[in-house]
């Protein structure tokens, strides 16, 4: 599965700050809502909490990968708590998922490839006009499939691997029904059904569309900070070198090769 080039030593503090830093923007939009109860604030709430489930999930991928901590324990429940269970994602299901698509990237038989075909909005030519509908589409519903699709793939591979998620976002949930906050469930579930998909979909195309490898893409600051967090714009790096966690995979980039999003955009426009 692993490509090991270079190897950094895991470290949890390099993670655990990203991640803290994540849920505290969580929080600052569950506040704004709670301070500001005003349909445009809940908007905007829903896509600020979007990307940032999007970016847990990128930390959670660090944990699927053993990246955290050499410590496995503390790997799994940092990665777990922090990064997928509260998206409802089991560990162990991921990571089947996921080592599946290292192992078999852009054959046959790469889960991802196998979601793609599913899915008509991955084929090319990449047409701005095709992705604007489809991240309109996403807030009125149109995201649900796909997402449901996410859950399908990642299911748990054993009881054990459901009880982090199940438990969490159960507890969660009644809390919620108990202090009748209907609003925080709004946020977060509504989040992950619309926003959440809408960037993840962002980061998914500049990654194997269009190419049997990785593309190997720059990134400007705001595309870093909506649909590319915590390097991921680097997963040519990440696929050359499974074992560097996600803080440290910038300082393996070649500038020579690269090639920014806008550009990557256009030549999956031409492609047919
Ligand atoms: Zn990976």
């Amino acid at each position: 599965m692993s490509s090991v080039k270079v190897v950094i030593k895991p470290k949890v503090w390099p993670w655990l700050w990203r991640a803290l830093l994540d849920w505290l923007v969580i929080l600052v939009s569950f506040y704004a809502f709670y301070r500001y109860p005003h349909p445009i604030v809940f908007i905007i709430s829903l896509l600020i909490i979007g990307t940032r489930q999007h970016a847990l999930s990128i930390l959670g991928h660090d944990g699927g990968h053993r990246l955290i901590s050499r410590n496995r324990f503390i790997n799994d429940a940092l990665a777990g708590v922090l990064g997928l269970w509260p998206l409802g994602t089991p560990l162990d299901g991921y990571r089947r998922f996921h080592f599946m698509h290292h192992r078999n990237v852009g054959t046959p038989d790469d889960p991802e490839l196998i979601h793609k075909k599913l899915i008509p909005q991955w084929k090319l030519p990449f047409r701005s006009l095709k992705v604007t509908s489809h991240l309109i589409m996403d807030f009125i519903g149109g995201a649900v499939p796909h997402v449901g699709l996410i859950i399908y793939l990642t299911q748990p591979v054993a009881f054990r691997d459901t009880l982090g998620p199940l438990i969490m976002n159960l507890s969660f949930i009644l809390v919620c029904i108990y202090f009748e906050t209907w609003w925080i469930l709004a946020l977060w579930y509504g989040a992950i059904f619309t926003s959440f998909w809408a960037v993840f979909r962002m980061r998914v195309w500049t990654e194997h569309v269009g190419t049997e490898a990785t593309h190997i893409i720059s990134a400007t600051w705001w595309q870093k900070l909506i649909f590319l967090p915590h390097n991921t714009w680097c997963h040519h790096e990440h696929h050359e070198n499974t074992a560097v966690p996600c803080w440290a995979l910038a300082s393996l980039r070649d500038p020579q090769k690269e090639m920014d999003v806008a550009s990557l955009f256009r030549k999956l426009s031409q492609k047919h």
